[in-house]
């Protein structure tokens, strides 16, 4: 497959690793947006989050709960932002799931989740929202 996270999976493409389990492989992003940014992402192909089997989201998940602390302790750093772009228009740049984390330190000039999007939508409806999603579970 054509997928340069599944040559780096493979060691087709080399990458800096920093853990391994069957589920999950996780390395050192080249162009880190701090120092420590991490990639966390399944060893098997899997497009995006919402792509991913509840089972396969809470493995991947687990593992990054453990790297995201082993990253936060290595660096010595007070905070992390870990997240996912997920789809083209959240940012996704390579279409197989992956896992940020991104050590945060004081004076970095960085944001919080409310920075991504901020377009400030109505809230008028936002009770009515929440039935609507609550009800399609
Ligand atoms: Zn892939």
């Amino acid at each position: 497959m054509d997928c340069l996270f599944c040559k780096i999976v493979s060691g087709e493409i080399p990458s800096y690793k920093v853990y391994e389990d069957d589920f999950v492989y996780a390395f050192l992003d080249i162009y880190p947006c701090s120092e420590g940014h991490t990639i966390v992402l399944p060893k098997k192909h899997i497009p995006s989050f919402t792509d991913m089997e509840e089972s396969d989201a809470s493995k991947l998940f687990g593992s990054v709960n453990r790297v995201a602390k082993t990253v936060e302790m290595i660096l010595d750093v007070p905070g992390l932002n870990i997240g996912i772009n997920n789809g083209e228009i959240a940012g996704q740049s390579v279409p197989h799931v992956h896992v940020h984390i991104i050590p945060r330190r004081e004076d970095d000039n960085g944001g919080s989740m409310h920075t991504i999007v901020e377009t400030h939508p109505d809230k008028k409806n936002i009770a009515e929202l929440a039935e609507k999603i609550k009800n399609a579970f």
